[in-house]
């Protein structure tokens, strides 16, 4: 019996029974002014494999409950509601969800489905008035990372992206060491992102629903970390598709991709995202005056870590409780995270990940400025 973990339900539970105050909140959000400001209460869409995930790591949580279920899959809800212990009323399919509005038990709803589909239900989730947090990739295309970005901002809910790293300690200390110049002048960053995709009949090969291939999955992992690791945005990048089966990653779905990147200093990044390589999950940062590595870099965990002087010993903490916590002081108490996790940080990604592929497509180096 995990007696801290039960602790920690107990208590979460105790908060979300506090009489809900009328307190101005600090977000400033018309739609969560009547909150209690403790708990950011979650409804997770799409109750898949990282779902189940997430919804273990928040038993930890401290400032996030789960507390409904949104999916196609009836006996999933069922299975979930008495894992989880989730009420009926707050239980909905892809058709009725937008009925999450009349709902006042519900703050936020955790998009977690196949990454073509996160437009329209972040959209529909915005419209309903709920705060939104949605996986990455938050869309499959710079143009419909805006249009959710806008939608958003029109609906005034935040939107948040599942950027679990942002919140790593390690990698935040690689962050504060470049920011105090520890490595000084940046020069290269390289980054390694990729495994073997099994099931050639899942989502993540069909590019209707996966809007591509590795890049969308493990690539961006490379492309976000270029860009927190360098602390900088990238002005250029140049690309190059590899294939070995077309069978397997059909038109538009891509196996192998190697890129690079400039920056306004003169920094370079070289990078490789692939769903035919394994032991890949590597970041490499180089100064004039030192270097940071981390492998694994961006898997569940334990990220492991050195730099020029010596190995990092931040403790582990499961990434999905410390993202979910931070998330809710972001939504609650306006708390700002050292690097954003906000839909138009996404949309960085995303106009990267658009020129790569025409990059790859053209043989062009493409500006992005
Ligand atoms: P899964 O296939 O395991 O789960 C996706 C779920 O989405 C399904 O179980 C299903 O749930 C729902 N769904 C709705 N429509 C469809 C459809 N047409 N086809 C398939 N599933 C559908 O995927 P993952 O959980 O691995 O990935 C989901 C998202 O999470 C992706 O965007 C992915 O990139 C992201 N992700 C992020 C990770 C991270 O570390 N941040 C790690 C892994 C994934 P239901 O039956 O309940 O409707």
């Amino acid at each position: 019996m995990d007696t801290r973990r039960d602790f920690l339900r107990k208590m979460a539970v105790a908060s979300i029974a506090l009489p809900i105050l009328s307190i101005k909140h600090k977000s400033g959000n018309k739609n969560l002014q009547n909150h209690n400001g403790q708990v950011l209460r979650v409804a997770i869409m799409g109750l898949g494999g990282y779902a189940s995930m997430v919804a273990e790591a928040m038993r930890d949580c401290k400032s996030a409950k789960l507390v409904g279920l949104i999916s196609g899959t009836p006996s999933k809800i069922k299975n979930w509601q008495r894992k989880y212990g989730i009420a009926e009323k707050n239980c909905y399919n892809y058709e009725n969800f937008d009925e999450v509005r009349n709902n006042p038990d519900i703050d936020a709803v955790y998009v977690i489905t196949p990454n073509a589909l996160h437009h329209d239900q972040v959209i529909r989730v915005a419209n309903a008035g709920k705060q939104v947090i949605c996986e990455k990739p938050m869309g499959i295309s710079a143009k419909e990372g805006q249009e959710m970005v806008d939608a958003c901002k029109k609906a005034n809910v935040h939107l948040l992206v599942g950027y679990r790293m942002h919140f790593e300690a390690k990698t935040l200390e690689i962050i504060r060491m470049r920011n105090e110049g520890e490595f000084g002048k940046i020069s290269f960053f390289q980054g390694l992102s990729g495994f073997v995709i099994g099931d050639p009949t899942q989502w993540r090969l069909n590019k209707a629903l996966a809007g591509g291939g590795a890049m969308m999955d493990i690539g961006i992992y490379s492309v976000n970390g270029s860009r927190y690791m360098v602390g900088e945005e990238p002005i250029w990048v140049t690309a190059q598709e590899t294939k070995t089966d077309l069978n397997k990653f059909k038109e538009g779905v891509d196996e192998t991709i190697q890129f690079q990147m400039g920056f306004p200093s003169g920094a370079v990044a070289s990078c490789l995202s692939t769903y035919n390589m394994n032991n890949l999950d590597r970041f490499f940062l180089n100064g004039m005056d030192g270097f940071a590595e981390l492998q694994p870099s961006t898997g569940y965990g334990p990220i492991e870590g050195r730099t020029h002087k010596g190995p990092l010993t931040q403790p582990h903490i499961t990434h999905q409780t410390v993202q979910m916590d931070e998330m809710a002081g972001i939504i609650l108490k306006g708390k700002k995270p050292i690097v954003p996790v906000d839909g138009e940080e996404a949309v960085k990604d995303l106009k990267i990940i658009d020129a790569i592929y025409l990059a790859a497509r053209t043989g062009t180096k493409v500006n992005l400025v």
